[in-house]
């Protein structure tokens, strides 16, 4: 048993938490990080980065099956699994190293095992009591699912999803939304024959509807289905496989069901509520500072209501350590937080979505514009379709950036610098993008938005 004193206490490793106990160091503060697993969390060990390394195998597949097309001879003799797994693997195992020699150099006392908040000031972790003068929320999140639905034997989430040691012949994905269609993008690839159920009108249902029908089409091409607009009703398993019904009756069978409904923050029995920490469904509530109903104990990362994206939690991780300094870090609105989902096509997109930017400033006062991504060499070259999209206000600055195609992932970048930086297309139009490159087709948007399209009607 012993007490242990620092600056700023961590319950939680993965990317919010970790990426706050690395700023606090930096700020000259001593840091206590509790971590009951793995210091990386969810994102490095169990989400982006495995499943990341997947969706890159199961490009290669597709490039090797599609190389004649290139005038490059390859004979696509299937899937090794084994191998797969090996390279995903060793990613993850070498970020995880470089992760923790990180840690260790800058002075963060990792604490293992599990940590259970006692007062605003302390968390105990078995017998020793580790005191903070701030306290940073950090626990995470777990793959939730429906009443009713268990998961167990052939009804899977995305944890053992990752750990399958063999292609499922034929699945059926439960979610249509980021995580459920990386799955279908990664099985189809691999030669699965994939079925997905969304209870939504449209697959990627939070992207802008015009992206989402894109994206449709783009999965239809690739022979992956799906079923959208009815809610799940029920799932039977046997030795052989699944079979699941929806509530009008239809029904679909396959060796797997993947269950992709979204993830749950990981809050309960921590003692949160108990040191008077207002938590609601499960989240914790803060204010637009991050901080919890209690003074001095902050949250960061999946538990804070919102996008559950790793790059929000470094983010988020950083203003708490700052916010803590004194430093007064500026907020950043969730709407104006990159999001990209890894299928094939990739989809991309920051800011308003042009329903949403109507709504908000008048149909009248907006102006979109929709690049095709036949018009650009760069795509042409590597063989993909797709659009960049751009939502600006009349005479004002760029709301809202959404792009499908593959690659469009990379453009996100200086799309998001674009919208938080209140840039006009007027701006953006002066300045050169690299020919031939993907990037001109957000030069050629925002050039036609400036009202001299180049490559463009
Ligand atoms: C399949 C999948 C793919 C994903 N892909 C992406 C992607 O491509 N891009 C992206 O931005 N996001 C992605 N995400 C989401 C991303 O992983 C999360 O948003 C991110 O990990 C959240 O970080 P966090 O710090 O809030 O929580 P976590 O990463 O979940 O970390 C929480 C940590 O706290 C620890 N912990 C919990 N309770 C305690 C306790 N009581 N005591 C001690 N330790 C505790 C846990 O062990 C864990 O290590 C993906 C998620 C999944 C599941």
């Amino acid at each position: 048993m012993s007490d242990q004193n620092f600056d700023i206490v961590v319950l939680g490793g993965g990317s919010g938490g970790y990426a706050a106990a690395l700023r606090a160091s930096q700020l000259g503060f001593t840091v206590a990080m509790i971590e009951k697993d793995k210091v990386g969390g969810t994102c490095l060990h169990r989400g982006c980065i495995p499943t990341k390394a997947l969706l890159h195998s199961a490009e290669v597949a597709d490039v090797s099956r599609e190389s004649a097309k290139y005038g490059v001879t390859n004979t696509f003799g299937g899937i090794d699994i084994a191998a797969v797994t090996a390279y995903r693997e060793g990613i993850v195992s070498s970020k995880f190293k470089g992760l923790e020699g990180l840690v260790k150099a800058r002075g963060i006392t990792t604490i293992p095992g599990e940590g259970r908040l006692t007062s605003p000031t302390t968390v105990q972790v078995g017998d020793d009591t580790i005191t903070g003068k701030k306290i940073v929320l950090a626990t995470g999140s777990y793959s939730r699912t429906l009443p009713g639905l268990e998961i167990g034997g052939r009804v899977i989430t995305s944890e053992q999803a990752l750990a399958l040691d063999f292609v499922p012949k034929k699945v059926v994905i439960l979610g249509g939304g980021v995580i459920g269609v990386e799955f279908a993008s990664v099985w189809k690839s691999f030669g699965a024959d994939v079925t997905i159920v969304e209870a939504l009108p449209h697959l990627v249902p939070n992207e802008d509807e015009a992206i989402s029908k894109q994206f449709e089409r783009a999965f239809r091409k690739r022979g992956i289905a799906f079923n959208l607009g009815t809610r799940f009703s029920g799932v039977t398993q046997d030795e052989n496989g699944v079979v699941v019904t929806l509530e009008d009756g239809k029904t679909f069978d396959g060796e797997l069901l993947l269950v992709a409904v979204g993830r749950g923050p990981a809050t309960q029995g921590l003692g949160f509520e108990e040191a008077g920490v207002t938590v609601d469904r499960g989240f914790v509530i803060t204010n637009d500072r991050l901080e919890t109903s209690v003074p001095g104990v902050y949250a960061v990362g999946d538990i804070v209501p919102g996008l559950q994206l790793a790059h929000r939690g470094f983010q988020q991780g950083i203003f708490v350590a700052e916010e803590i300094a004194g430093l007064n870090p500026q907020v950043v609105l969730d709407v104006n937080i990159p999001k990209v989902t890894y299928s094939d096509p990739e989809v991309a997109s920051v800011g308003l979505t042009e329903a949403k930017a109507a709504e908000k400033y008048g149909a009248d006062k907006i102006t979109a514009y929709d690049y095709n991504l036949a018009g650009n060499g760069k795509s042409h070259i590597i063989g993909t379709t797709g659009s960049v999209k751009v939502v600006r206000v009349n005479d004002g600055p760029v709301i809202g950036i959404h792009m499908i195609g593959a690659r469009v992932g990379e453009l996100i970048g200086e799309g998001q610098l674009i919208v938080n930086w209140e840039a006009y297309p007027e701006d953006v139009a002066s300045l050169i993008h690299a020919h031939p490159t993907q990037n001109e087709a957000l030069g050629e948007a925002h050039l036609a938005l400036a009202g001299k399209p180049l490559h463009a009607i």
